[in-house]
């Protein structure tokens, strides 16, 4: 017999096609993996002696024996076996499953078609499509009655729950639902939680003007050439505090401290007052007093306007006081770059251009050569140059393989990868794959970064590596020489902003939802009335009404599932399907093949049981026996019991429940269980 041709005739699937499915990445026409597959009827004779009913095969799973087994099963069927429509047995065997909480705390449902009213006349909408439920992932809607005006599009990375995924975007189904109103996206500096999603949701949202200072167009325009199927994006450059007319909106700017040159503030002027955000941003200080050039920044809230609403970053809010200035780092690094014997290799985020370009000018004061590691690091640098931040003479930096022409005190190595990410330039100096970088004891290796939550066990395994060839190691968090600071305020800071401003209704924004109760909290603290704030969550829609007097949040929100970027894949990846890698990682899989006799109603032969991740079926002969014997007298009696009503799906059901059952018991493992039967 025919194997494919018999499954696909037992096996279809009544999926529906995920909603939204496109490519992103390099190659347009790549293969989609989550093809939508068509229902195909079953065309095998009825089974007999009984007449067979006309009944269309209805399930969840999709096989193909071809290649690979992927199962899709439906909410509440963690057992892996297509939803039965004709029957039920009375009770399932679903063991409590954590969900992967991937998206949103809403309570909203999904699917569930929501009428969202459109802007009135004199009401100001803000919908933060993601940033308020965690660290990254910042974009925010402002909408009024002529325009939408979208602020930042970044992504974040993927979590525990989402394995084998890349990127996590928001959702920006309202925004593709209005783009004949967007007239802007507004980008306030170029780190990739602000970034990130753009090349992913430009074209969906109708290709709107970029506005943005130089350095981050130049880094967008970088990274949009890993798309180039993305016509080139319209940049219009934002230079100091400009004042500019977007559609029928007025809009104004300011520069911010971060640790990115050319971040800045937006403003969204209102009859009532202006909204505004200072985006990522620090206080430069000296002993927590603002300096200078950082109270020129916010110079342009002196008297002008009211500050009607405050979108503020929440990011560090937990830590009392002000953050280490850059400029402390500065000197810091100047002085080991200057005192310290032999080789220096320092580890840091290819974004900082600040640090970069202190290193740069330190290694060319003390006449010492800068050899440079990492794609995203050349890339950076080069950059730098084009934007005028950065001057390196001649003959600074020098390629790897001639560093042996040199004294070891003189070389100083610049190398992304401080986060330990896997193809990095630090990570494979720490792993000995370097072709013309052997670390040794004679070496000292500056960890310039902070470490990304998520990131810990690799940065540990990478100090670990370094360590063991006897290198000498400084992290910012174990040396008592600050050699990293934060790009983000701390409470101090972000107190002192609030004062500044004054604003009458507050938004907390960039971190969890802890991170922005405790922001609230701080406003709350300052004289700020509770009903002024609101703490939303991704995708809320809020809106400033009443000619200014009324914050309110609205019971509908916009559509918030999270999107994710799987490989050359970009869409709704369903809930089940990550459920599916988890528990394939957890538990593993079971494929149960059996054929029936239609005569006779038995199975020709004992089933073939197919095992990975769960048991070692080698060696657990008597379980795969009694897994065999157990099956065989399910589907025979399930038959039996059906025979009046056949049903094969109804079959299936009742074996996954029940090896379902047995394995749990026997292993206390759950795999998926991937029934098949067939008839001969
Ligand atoms: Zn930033
Ligand atoms: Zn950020």
């Amino acid at each position: 017999m025919n194997l494919n041709n018999n499954l696909n005739n037992n096996l279809s699937t009544n999926r529906k096609a995920p909603s939204r499915v496109y490519h992103g990445g390099l190659k347009k026409n790549l293969p989609i993996n989550n093809n939508p597959i068509r229902p195909i009827h079953p065309v095998r004779p009825p089974m007999r002696p009984v007449a067979r009913p006309n009944i269309t095969r209805r399930h969840d799973n999709d096989l193909n024996f071809n290649n690979t087994i992927s199962s899709t099963p439906s909410a509440g069927n963690s057992a892996g076996v297509g939803a039965l429509k004709m029957k039920k047995p009375t009770k399932r065997f679903s063991m409590p499953r954590t969900r992967p909480n991937i998206g949103s705390a809403s309570q909203v449902k999904h699917g569930v078609k929501q009428i969202i009213p459109d802007v009135g006349p004199d009401t100001y909408r803000i919908i933060p499509l993601g940033g308020v439920e965690e660290i990254g992932m910042n974009m925010t809607v402002f909408e009024n009655e002529h325009d939408i005006i979208v602020i930042d599009a970044g992504f974040k990375f993927k979590e525990e729950a989402t394995p084998g995924i890349d990127y996590i975007l928001p959702n920006t189904k309202y925004l593709e639902e209005r783009k004949h109103k967007i007239r802007a996206m507004i980008v306030t500096h170029g780190h990739l939680d602000h970034i990130g999603a753009l090349p992913y949701i430009i074209e969906k949202i109708g290709m709107p003007p970029v506005y943005t200072r130089n350095l981050t167009s130049l880094m967008l325009k970088k990274r949009q050439a890993e798309f180039p199927h993305i016509a080139p994006l319209d940049f219009k450059i934002i230079e100091g505090n400009e004042s500019i007319i977007i559609g029928q909106t007025s809009v104004k700017f300011y520069g911010v401290t971060h640790s990115i040159p050319d971040s800045m503030g937006i403003i969204i002027d209102t009859p009532y007052g202006w909204i505004t955000t200072p985006g990522d941003f620090k206080l430069d200080h000296l002993d927590e007093k603002p300096t200078a050039d950082e109270e020129a920044n916010y110079k342009i809230f002196d008297g002008k306007k009211e500050v009607l609403l405050l979108l503020g970053e929440s990011t560090n809010i937990e830590n009392p006081g002000f953050s280490t200035p850059e400029s402390l780092v500065h000197d810091n690094l100047e002085k080991i770059v200057k005192e310290i014997k032999g080789r220096i290799i320092i580890g840091m985020f290819a974004s900082h251009f600040f640090r970069i370009a202190k290193i740069v000018e330190t290694c060319e004061s003390y006449n010492k050569k800068l050899v440079i590691e990492g794609r995203s690091m050349k890339n950076n640098i080069d950059i730098m140059i084009q934007a005028g931040l950065l001057n390196i003479k001649k003959d600074t930096v020098i390629n790897a393989q001639d560093m042996s022409n040199y004294a070891p005190d003189k070389i100083v190595i610049l190398a992304t990868g401080a986060q330990a990410d896997e193809f990095a330039a630090l990570m494979r100096i720490a792993t000995k794959q370097h072709k013309y970088i052997q670390i040794n004891e004679r070496d000292t290796v500056l960890l310039s970064s902070s470490i990304i939550p998520g990131n810990e066990k690799a940065v540990q395994k990478m100090k670990d590596n370094i360590a063991r060839s006897g290198a000498k190691i400084m992290h910012y968090r174990t040396s008592d020489v600050f050699i990293h600071a934060t790009g983000h305020a701390y409470r101090g800071e972000i107190e002192w902003l609030h004062r500044k401003l004054k604003p009458k209704f507050f938004m907390p924004m960039h971190g969890t939802h802890y991170h922005l109760r405790l922001h609230a909290d701080l406003a709350n603290e300052l004289g700020m009335p509770k009903e002024n704030i609101i703490v939303p969550d991704d995708c809320n829609i809020l809106e400033i009404r009443d000619k200014g007097t009324k914050f309110v949040k609205l019971d509908v929100k916009a559509p918030d599932n999270v999107v994710m970027v799987d490989g050359f894949t970009v869409g709704d990846i369903q809930d089940v399907v990550l459920r599916d890698r988890q528990i394939l990682a957890e538990d593993g899989i079971f494929v149960i093949v059996a054929m029936l006799n239609p005569m006779t109603g038995r199975l020709i032969k004992s089933p073939d049981i197919i095992s990975r991740g769960s048991v070692y079926l080698r060696e657990s002969q008597d379980l795969l026996r009694e897994i065999r014997t157990m099956v065989r007298t399910t589907i025979e009696k399930a038959v039996y019991d059906t025979r009046n009503t056949p049903d094969l799906d109804y079959v299936k059901d009742i074996v996954t429940d029940t090896l379902g059952k047995f394995i749990f018991r026997e292993t206390a493992k759950r795999p998926i269980i991937i029934p098949v039967v067939l008839f001969a």
